[in-house]
């Protein structure tokens, strides 16, 4: 079936037609890293993850692009209260953002740029701008002039006449147009800054984003997307920069927004200071849980924030996961189940079934809330099918493993325990078998001080080792 998808650009669903068969180029506004991220920015992060393995299920070579914004006013003002190089900061959240896109199940993105790695390819377009008179500079700023541009508010749907009747200009601000945009800012004492032909500055933080994109993606690229708040100003501003560029080209082809996460109808936001990171979250719930919950809702619907949601979508991921328990104990034996074909028959045309809604609700507008409700179906038709047949069969083979592939295309590992002490359990099991391997390569190397050591330590935490001739065994006291 044709996927379709909700463009921004046309306020409708559209049949997805990429630029190139079988190819999709897509982009989206990454975090701005001056802190741990949130989990309104997880939504983000977790929807177009999900969306890009949806294209990989169907087919698609994706290249998959997502920028760090590692320089602006608000990492530039973290770094002065800490008293720390503001690129020092920022690098460092870029490193912490990975941790917490492990734990999401997030796939690292094909490229990762960073804003502070491109300010060439930005001067380049701004002097591009500059020179069609789409741009002009005051005293080592660069303003974009949107009213040079006819087709500027075609994103968010507004006018000039609208968008100016609210707007002031800013006192120090030499703008000519109230709606005038920065391109490059002049440095002010004691922030960063590098050269241009403007004088020492740095970028505005629209135009990162339309120079990486078109680095990386070329005009006209596929998927552009990005939280809601993103749509006015900044994926309007970086519309008329790309195309005010390539001089009139079409820059992207579909336009993606995320609704918001919200806490008390409230969207949650670092600057209100209304929300949680998922560091935090994570102490309480595994990551697995988290993405469930977040894709538990249609990315364009609002989600609101909190406890009680969390543990219904661990229970559900719960239910996911003993099903491929009960198949698997179920795989691991042998016996006959019935000379009656009609019961296999009956869990092969669940299995089917279950992949043809999956489809059509991801072929909808990527309606992973309602591709959850496949899952469940055919978890329980596994279910019953092992409770009156508990021995291994071709059909349950295929029933588990159409279930395992699913939950995998929604980014799901199945295997992996929704519970945090199972979670713990895990952890220790492996930390252990490192531990013993650790003792076991002294002890080879006759150190027997660190191999004695290491069970002395063990045996005051409780965990008592014994040596056999298969290698170390541990238990708990
Ligand atoms: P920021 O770090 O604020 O630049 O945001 C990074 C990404 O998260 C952007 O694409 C935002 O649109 C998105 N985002 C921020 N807050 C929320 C929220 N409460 N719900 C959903 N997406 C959000
Ligand atoms: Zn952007």
């Amino acid at each position: 079936m044709a996927l379709r998808l909700f463009n921004t650009m046309s306020h409708q669903k559209e049949e997805f037609k990429p630029r190139e068969e079988g190819k999709v180029g897509m982009y989206t506004c990454g975090p701005t890293v001056y802190n741990y991220f949130h989990v309104g920015n997880g939504r983000m992060l977790v929807v177009f993850d999900m969306i890009r393995r949806y294209l990989l299920y169907k087919g698609y070579d994706v290249t998959f692009v997502q920028n760090f914004t590692d320089i602006d006013d608000k990492i530039i003002k973290r770094g002065q209260e800490e008293g720390r190089d503001p690129l020092e900061l920022a690098q460092d959240y870029i490193g912490e953002y990975f941790k917490d896109a492990a734990a999401l199940n997030l796939m690292p993105a094909s490229i990762h740029p960073k804003a502070t790695d491109h300010i060439p390819e930005m001067i380049e377009i701004i002097k591009g701008l500059e020179e069609q008179g789409l741009a002009y500079a005051v005293d080592g700023d660069v303003y974009f002039a949107v009213d040079k541009l006819p087709a500027y508010g075609k994103l968010s749907g507004r006018t000039l006449e609208d968008m100016q009747a609210g707007a002031r200009v800013e006192v120090g601000e030499r703008k000519q147009n109230p709606m005038d945009f920065a391109l490059w800012k002049n440095a002010k004492p004691g922030e960063p800054f590098w050269e241009s032909p403007w004088g020492k500055g740095r970028p505005g933080w629209h135009i990162e984003c339309s120079a990486m994109s078109l680095k990386y993606l070329g005009s006209g690229f596929d998927i552009h997307g990005g939280g809601g708040d993103l749509v006015f100003p900044h994926h309007e501003n970086e519309i008329a920069q790309a195309e005010g560029y390539l001089h009139g080209e079409t820059f992207a082809r579909y336009w993606m927004h995320n609704a918001f996460l919200t806490i008390n109808q409230q969207k949650m936001s670092k600057s209100l200071g209304n929300f949680f990171t998922v560091r935090e979250i994570l102490e309480h719930f595994p990551g697995e849980v988290i993405r469930f919950y977040l894709l538990g809702t249609h990315y364009r619907s609002p989600l609101d924030f909190d406890d009680e949601n969390l543990r219904m979508a661990q229970k559900g991921l719960e239910r996911l996961q003993t099903s491929i328990r009960l198949a698997d104990e179920a795989l691991g034996r042998q016996g006959q189940n019935s000379a009656d074909a009609a019961p296999e028959q009956k869990l092969r045309a669940a299995a089917e079934e279950a992949r043809r809604e999956f489809e059509e609700a991801m072929d909808d507008d990527f309606n992973s809330a309602l591709a959850y409700a496949s899952l469940f179906e055919l978890g329980k038709a596994i279910n019953a099918h092992v409770q009156a047949y508990p021995y291994s069969s071709e059909g349950l083979l295929k029933a588990r493993a159409t279930l395992w592939e699913l939950a995998d295309v929604l980014g799901f590992d199945l295997a992996k325990p929704a519970n945090q002490a199972e979670a713990g359990n895990q952890k220790l099991d492996q930390v252990m078998e490192l531990l013993l391997e650790v003792r076991a390569i002294a002890r080879k190397k006759k150190d027997w001080e660190m191999s004695d050591l290491i069970r002395d330590r063990l045996k005051d935490l409780g965990i008592v080792l014994e040596d056999t001739p298969q290698g170390a065994r541990w238990t708990l006291r």
